[in-house]
């Protein structure tokens, strides 16, 4: 039914893109014959190309038919519109090497302005990075960057593209560097077309931060790290990679400060932020701490995942009678189905058997639980950069399966 209905759209589309070329080779054609900048070869080409369109048609053979009207397009100031609009639609059904051709079928006419040119080497440079094709993409785009004004930005934009695809961070913060100092100089904020570049410069140093770690160069790591805060004092990546840099530098004091930084910062606790907290209370006085830096962290933000992992140190210092008030407690302040279920679950610990107590095991894990809020990819763990929309930072922790159905 469903690979019916995807067949079903394919024909409409394809359908549709024909009916779009035969109207625009015969909106080229006729502004051309009323004598509209048209040069005489078009005008030559143009009748026989159409219907040998109309023939591939008629035989069934919609490919062919689509080759056809393209290359009987004519190109002159009227159309030029059309053609970016065709090689677009082209771009987004996959059918790079076509759009590929009509935009440097484009190129080739001089009767184009300027403006006109580096619209097209633009579209080009889009077909090329659709086509996986970064090093073309990366040429059109900076000669794009020098020499166009209209479309310097958006070039610079499309770089950071071809940049973070290649994983060329040094690169990608040299360009975002630039999109930032022309910004200020026009008295811009540096947000224009996507996510703001003070943004992806500060992600920009944490991967070459990483890279450094992974190499075993601490020091470098530090240092980009650090450099990433200059932007955003509170940036959360940046602060995790310094609490850990200096936790296994032997400082956990430091390590503690860089956290409280991100306690104050507003930004969800995570898991992963329990185990780092957790990891530097150990360290710090091997984990007696722990405890007070829990209810610190709880006072500023009242989450399940916070109620329940301060309830499971309570249990362990101080007994199940304590961890069981304070959730008793938490339940009428914050009411929380997972708080609810570890409630429960403490009272089924006696028998492991029992097969409600899977469930509630389950519902209250924290193991899952992350979704990016700009186009919903859902995973285990957290990516800095969502692998579905390339958007940076968007992933956020939504808590576990209870969590997550009940708002
Ligand atoms: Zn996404």
């Amino acid at each position: 039914m469903l690979r019916l209905r995807k067949e079903a759209g394919l024909i409409l589309n394809n359908a549709l893109l024909l009916v779009l070329l035969v109207l625009a080779v015969a909106a080229g054609w006729t502004l051309g014959r009323g004598g509209l900048r048209m040069d005489g070869a078009d005008r030559a080409q143009l009748p026989s190309q159409y219907y040998r369109g109309f023939n591939f048609l008629l035989d069934g053979e919609e490919d062919d038919a689509v080759d056809a009207f393209t290359e009987a397009l004519a190109v002159n100031e009227d159309t030029l519109d059309t053609h970016i609009a065709l090689g677009s639609v082209l771009r987004k059904r996959g059918e790079v090497d076509r759009a590929i051709r009509i935009h440097q079928n484009l190129l080739k006419r001089p009767q184009l302005t300027a403006v006109q040119l580096h619209q097209s080497h633009l579209e080009l440079a889009r077909d090329f990075i659709a086509a996986g094709l970064y090093d073309r993409a990366e040429q059109l785009l900076s000669d794009l960057a020098v020499q166009s004004t209209e479309f310097s930005v958006t070039a610079q934009r499309h770089l950071l593209d071809v940049h973070e695809a290649q994983r060329d961070w040094l690169a990608a913060t040299e360009i975002a560097d630039q999109l930032i100092a022309q910004a200020e100089e026009g008295g811009q904020s540096a947000t224009a077309q996507g996510q703001p570049a003070q943004q992806l410069r500060g992600h920009y140093l944490c991967e070459q931060a990483d890279a450094a770690l992974e190499s075993g160069d601490d020091a470098t790591a530090g240092e980009f790290y650090a450099a990433a805060l200059r932007d955003q004092n509170q940036d959360l990546r940046a602060r995790m990679g310094l609490a850990r840099l200096c936790l296994s530098a032997g400082d956990p004091e430091a390590a503690l400060a860089h956290f409280r930084v991100i306690m104050g910062s507003g930004r969800n606790c995570t898991p992963e932020l329990l185990a780092l907290l957790s990891d530097i209370c150990a360290v710090k006085d091997g984990g007696s701490q722990y405890l007070a830096a829990l209810e610190e962290y709880y006072a500023l933000q009242s989450s399940s995942l916070l109620a329940l992992a301060l309830a499971g140190e309570l249990e362990k210092q101080r007994g199940l009678a304590a961890a069981e008030a304070f959730l008793r407690e938490t339940l009428t302040t914050h009411p929380s189905v997972s708080v609810a279920a570890s409630l429960v679950l403490q009272g089924l610990q006696s028998d492991d058997s029992l097969p409600e107590r899977e469930v509630f095991d389950r519902l209250t894990s924290a193991a899952e639980g992350y979704q990016c809020g700009h186009c919903g990819f859902t995973g285990k763990a957290r990516h800095w950069r969502c692998p579905g929309c390339r958007h940076w930072d968007s992933i956020h922790y939504r808590g576990g399966a209870l969590e997550q159905s009940h708002g």
